[in-house]
């Protein structure tokens, strides 16, 4: 199954239902168009569930957490392990839908992301098995006191669209491990995935372990934020939309569990080796069109290797494969939708109206034969500290460089952002690379490469890119409370 030719080849799934308790479903809610990037043109249309239908899917969920929540860990362990062979097994079938929904390359999503999906699952699988309180002990003469780590209950747990199944499966997979029930709302422009995610976990997952529902952020998204038997509220998404839940769910004290934007400084020290520098800016500025919250799009280049930097990589940038009818060459997807393609281009334009700013390539619709959203990689040169392009978010394929020189404080610059989730540092001096690390003020920072991910290692925010962890332990401990008991003697 691929979508060679902008054509999707296999068949939509016939289950293209939402999950509630053990029932596939429709939603009886207006309905939403889903769109393929790549033409677009409609695949099909998907009535969104009605605050009735998401009340039924967060009671099925209250219902099951009382048996799922007291299951042993190697129960929730074995399930989770399944449900990551069931995906693996179907791997093509789930990658063509991301494709088909997202315009991502089919060869990537199989080759990258349905593989991190399974992998992820099975870190928590095993997780699941070590989470533990700390050691128990006498605080108090004729007391016992012990810490016990257990689930926070229902968590309604909302996904974005730029990678939809792995950001649902990085939500999903710490909550089942730690015995919470979730209700899933992917986003209302990508839910193809997450609906047939429905259809596996209504075979290997008890009743209301997991409801899928479907819809817009401000219907049904904000019906499970302010559910009252709703626990705990975990999103992926925009940091505005973080702070309407954040309000939503104040009214009834719900935690929250927030991974917002980025806008990832990547600092190139005159002596880093920038053949290196070129490739991980090359991939991981423009991987998914930088529609990617880790997206190595905010350069500073110190002044003895910005002239060459720019250069390479403006040649670099206008190689990347983005348009071919034949989806085996592309390298990256177009964006989302048209509304993005606009404000993405809206960014450029504003730079370019700026004399110190350079467009060195691209900044235009990448194919305009094609009704399709796409957008060329683009590199804006002699980007200053305060300009607009260097301080907000852009989530496209566009890379801003600024010159830094050394009396310049660049890592003041680097911190000085709203944004705090990842950056990288490339230097071959492993004392300023030291340093540097220690006083960068993001949740992650990579030296000598960008974009790393591993499922034993925490991805998440500092500042306004929110402060949930998602994958490794501390994910875990996230959709876990801490209780004490203490045991007074006899
Ligand atoms: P978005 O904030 O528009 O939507 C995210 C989800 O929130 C969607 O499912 C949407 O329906 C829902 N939503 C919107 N308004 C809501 C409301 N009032 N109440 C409840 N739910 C609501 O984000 P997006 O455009 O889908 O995704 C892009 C954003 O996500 C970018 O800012 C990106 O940086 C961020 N992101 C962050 C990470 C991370 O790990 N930190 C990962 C991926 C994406």
């Amino acid at each position: 199954m691929s979508n060679t030719n902008g054509q999707f080849r296999g068949q939509l799934p016939r289950d293209i239902r939402m999950l509630i308790g053990n029932s596939l479903v429709h939603g009886d809610g207006p309905e939403e168009p889903i769109l393929n990037p790549r033409t677009g043109t409609k695949i099909l249309g998907l009535q969104e569930a009605t605050d009735e239908q998401v009340h039924q899917a967060v009671t099925a969920a209250r219902k099951a957490f009382s048996g799922w929540s007291r299951s042993t860990p190697g129960e929730r362990s074995t399930l989770l392990l399944r449900l990551a062979d069931r995906i693996e097994q179907m791997s093509e079938e789930f990658a063509a839908l991301e494709a088909l929904n997202c315009g991502k390359p089919y060869h990537i999503v199989l080759a990258e992301e349905i593989p991190a999906v399974v992998d992820c699952l099975r870190y928590f699988a095993g997780a699941a098995r070590c989470l533990q309180g700390s050691a128990a002990g006498e605080y108090m003469e004729g007391h016992t006191s012990m810490i016990r780590r257990e689930a926070v209950g229902v968590v309604g747990t909302i996904a974005p669209w730029n990678y939809p199944l792995m950001m649902a499966a990085w939500k999903i997979s710490p909550a089942l491990a730690a015995g919470n029930t979730v209700v899933l709302k992917p986003s209302e422009q990508t839910p193809l995935t997450s609906l047939l995610l429905a259809r596996v976990a209504a075979e290997v997952l008890p009743p209301g372990v997991l409801n899928i529902v479907l819809g817009r952020g401000e219907s049904v998204g904000n019906a499970l934020v302010t559910h009252p038997e709703v626990d705990m509220v975990s999103l992926t998404g925009d940091i505005a939309t973080g702070k309407k839940i954040l309000t939503n769910a104040a009214k009834s004290v719900k935690r929250t569990h927030l991974e917002l934007g980025g806008k990832a400084p990547v600092i190139v020290y005159d002596d880093a080796d920038l053949d290196a520098v070129i490739e991980g800016v090359r991939t991981f500025g423009y991987f998914n069109a930088g529609q990617d919250c880790t997206a190595a799009c905010r350069v500073y280049a110190g002044a003895g290797i910005y002239d060459r930097l720019v250069a390479e990589l403006t040649d670099a940038a206008a190689s990347i494969v983005y348009d071919r009818s034949n989806d085996d060459e592309n390298e990256i997807p177009p964006l989302i939708s048209q509304r993005q393609r606009e404000r993405v281009a809206s960014f450029v334009e504003r730079a370019a109206e700026h004399p110190h700013m350079e467009v060195t390539t691209g900044g235009g619709n990448g194919k305009p034969e094609s009704p399709g959203f796409y957008y060329q990689p683009t590199v804006i040169a002699g980007a200053r500290q305060d300009d607009e392009i260097v301080r907000r978010e852009v989530f496209g394929p566009v890379v801003s460089v600024t010159r830094f020189d050394e009396s310049d404080d660049v890592v003041a610059w680097a911190n000085n952002s709203e944004y705090g989730l990842s950056s990288s540092i490339w230097t071959n001096d492993v004392s300023r690379a030291m340093d540097v690390s220690s006083r960068l003020r993001y949740g992650c920072t990579w030296v000598n490469c960008h974009f790393m991910l591993v499922n034993e290692m925490p991805h998440g925010g500092m500042k306004q890119s929110g402060y949930g962890k998602d994958m490794s332990m501390y994910s875990l401990e996230d959709y876990t409370t801490v209780r004490h008991v203490m045991i007074k003697y006899a």
